[in-house]
């Protein structure tokens, strides 16, 4: 059994975040991330390349996302829809930066999605499925996309129950523009390292289990689980993708309540 990462590196923990402000901030906190990716996959033998870092960039200035770009960023994680398509818009001068949707979606905004992202990582409806193909067919583009699954149980996270997620998936091929790629979940939000760690075996053995009968055009490789106080122990449980904010740009001054439907207490 791997050890359990250090009970310092969670959640409640904002305050430890110091704000990256230069380039060399930005080479320095991308650097340390990596590294404590890369030695959570050597703790439990996994290959590092198996892990890819999204570095989310919600609430941050464009000046932040482009000392970002310089320090090596091509992809960016925004929560909010306006917002990703403000700085998409006034970053244009970067052709091969991507957006990646995180965020919670309604189907009146599926039109922006389908216009600049390259990915979106919480789908959790066949309504807004149904709303993101149109625009893409419209658009002649596809979408990378993963379903997001409720694995705390908490009933202020999206996503949807692990029980509905195999009917769920068996609906998707319907909708060839979006090519899945696998699950989605935040975690509990708490300080107790084995109840985190309990989320991400959930959405884990989700896949595998899906993965055996899915549809033949329904790619099921990809776990997208972990943040700034969480990610070693997702990368510990199998994360494919790491959704890092904080420890890369510094503390939000936000509170998370602004980006999730409630304010949720630390247990
Ligand atoms: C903000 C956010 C993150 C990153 O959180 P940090 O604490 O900044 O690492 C990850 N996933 C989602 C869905 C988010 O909204």
């Amino acid at each position: 059994m791997p050890e359990p990462a250090d009970s310092l590196n969670f959640h409640d923990q904002h305050g430890r975040y110091p704000q990256a402000a230069t380039l060399d901030d930005f080479v320095h906190t991308l650097a340390a991330v990596r590294a404590r990716v890369d030695a959570a996959c050597r703790r439990v033998g996994r290959d590092p390349a198996g892990v890819r870092l999204l570095p989310v960039s919600k609430t941050r200035p464009e000046a932040s996302l482009r000392l970002a770009y310089a320090a090596g960023c091509r992809l960016f994680g925004e929560n909010r829809v306006q917002e990703a398509l403000g700085k998409w818009e006034a970053m244009q001068d970067l052709a091969d930066l991507h957006w990646s949707v995180i965020g919670h979606l309604q189907t009146n905004k599926a039109k922006l999605v389908a216009r600049f992202a390259s990915e979106f990582q919480a789908l959790d409806s066949l309504r807004v499925a149904e709303a993101l193909e149109r625009r893409l067919q419209g658009e002649g583009r596809s979408l990378d996309v993963f379903v997001q699954v409720n694995t705390s149980g908490e009933a202020s996270k999206y996503g949807l129950s692990p029980e509905d997620v195999p009917g769920f998936i068996k609906e998707l091929p319907a909708f060839p523009a979006l090519r899945v790629r696998g699950l989605m979940t935040l975690a509990l939000f708490s300080a107790e390292a084995e109840r985190v760690r309990q989320c991400f075996i959930l959405l884990r053995n989700l896949r595998d289990q899906l993965r055996q009968d899915a549809p033949a055009n329904i790619r099921l490789d990809e776990l997208s689980m972990g943040m700034s106080g969480d990610f070693e122990i997702a990368v510990e449980e199998g994360a494919t993708v790491v959704r890092v904010g904080q420890a890369i740009f510094g503390a939000r001054a936000m509170p998370d309540s602004y980006y999730w439907p409630a304010e949720t207490v630390l247990t």
